[in-house]
């Protein structure tokens, strides 16, 4: 499919839109009520510190909602109120918080049902309104909605869009993308179906083990067996790996993200050289803004002097895990929560492990003066993080008077 050309319909279409409504004062207040909290106001201007009894919160000085998903959240709400009768259908979780997708579900906006492993596009009708989330749709779910007719409401990211635009640049001067980034992951479902040749690698480490085929050469069939599920259909690395550009999931760690274009760079300036370097690697800053703020304010917050960390985020939320991730690695105590209702009592707290079991821990609170370091994922409404907070002073509170 010529999926530029595709784009390129599609938003001159009058059934997509991808602005809004005009309705965005009326959706501010309801967004206000239902998502920010006069105590997290309160703690960022004490310089993100709140002290309680026993209890000292530091705040990340970055965290919680970014642009993306409050323009995407807000978008859903008028497209709800532009459409009061139509039924409304999302493709995916519009993003990846529970109490915001719940809310969705109230206001009856459908998510589309799974069969299988395959979304069943056939409940949607001609005329129904389909919301794509923050993080996109894949240009073939894109493709089935406008040949059904839909209207399409697109809140997909522009900081993800621009991703999309490098891959099609690779694609059109036959460069593999070298997507960092978790295959399975919708945004990264999205990309690469924009892409031509592309290969997913998660890390640095996969990262190096491609690199060293560049170099040295390889297994080609162990290659193929580890990449299976992440490369493009038809995918040979002792052809496809000659010229590479790098593109990445917004929300994977930047640095990583980083090391990995570097380390593509070196490798083909290895094998090219100089003069020949630009032939065969291209890099363009696709790393998001608010991704980079959040990791940022987070190692910021790990140098302080902390008894624990607790990270607010959907269990399914990419950029809460490599927050956690930069706790785990400081060896700070770190609960990876989505909800408040996981701290279960005084002394318990069900939490997210780094390899995604879920885990019970009991006397997670330690007796006496604690400083407890809190941040939450580009997902996380500042009002769940208020209720933890809220949940933390209360237990240690009934702790003191035992
Ligand atoms: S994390 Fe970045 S790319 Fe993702 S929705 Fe937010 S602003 Fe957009």
């Amino acid at each position: 499919m010529d999926t530029k050309a595709f784009k390129r319909s599609l938003q001159h279409s009058e059934n997509y839109n991808r602005k809004g409504f005009g309705h965005q004062a009326e959706v501010a207040t309801q967004l206000q009520s239902e998502y920010q909290s006069n105590l997290i106001q309160e703690i960022r201007d004490r310089n993100y510190t709140l002290q309680r009894g026993d209890v000292t919160i530091r705040l990340a000085q970055a965290f919680g909602f970014c642009w993306g998903v409050e323009r995407a959240v807000a978008m859903a709400y008028e497209t709800r109120q532009h459409f009061p009768t139509e039924h409304i259908w999302i493709t995916n979780e519009i993003i990846h918080n529970p109490s915001v997708n719940q809310r969705m579900q109230e206001m009856k906006v459908d998510f589309i049902p799974i069969e299988g492993k395959n979304k069943d596009f056939s409940v949607v009708g001609t005329g129904d309104v389909v919301i794509l989330p923050a993080f996109g749709a894949s240009v073939q779910e894109m493709q089935i909605l406008h040949d059904k007719g839909c209207k399409i409401v697109d809140t997909t990211c522009p900081w993800v869009s621009k991703v999309w635009n490098t891959v099609e640049k690779h694609k059109k001067i036959d460069y593999t993308s070298i997507i960092h980034g978790k295959y399975k992951h919708e945004e990264t479902v999205a990309t690469s179906s924009f892409a031509g040749k592309y290969l997913i690698v998660l890390n640095l480490q996969e990262a190096q083990y491609v690199a060293d085929y560049i170099i040295n050469g390889g297994n080609r069939e162990e290659f193929l067996t580890k990449f299976a599920k992440a490369c493009s259909a038809g995918f040979d690395p002792d052809r496809d790996l000659e010229r590479v550009g790098i593109a990445n999931q917004t929300t994977m760690l930047k640095d990583e993200t980083e090391q990995i274009g570097k380390l593509f760079e070196r490798t083909m300036l290895q094998k090219y050289g100089p003069i020949e370097l630009n032939q065969h690697f291209q890099s363009f800053n696709t790393i998001c803004d608010a991704t980079q703020e959040r990791q940022d304010a987070m190692l910021e917050l790990v140098e302080h002097n902390l008894d624990l960390m607790v990270v607010i985020g959907g269990f399914n939320s990419s950029n809460t895990t490599q927050l956690q991730q930069i706790a785990f690695e400081r060896g700070i105590p770190s609960y990876h929560i989505d909800t408040v209702e996981r701290i279960q009592s005084g002394d318990s707290i069900e939490h997210r492990q780094l390899n995604g079991q879920l885990a019970i821990t009991k006397n997670w609170l330690p007796d006496g003066e604690i400083v407890v370091g809190i941040t939450s994922g580009a997902s996380t409404p500042d009002k769940v993080v208020e209720d933890v907070i809220e949940k933390i002073f209360a237990v240690k509170a009934t702790a003191a008077m035992v």
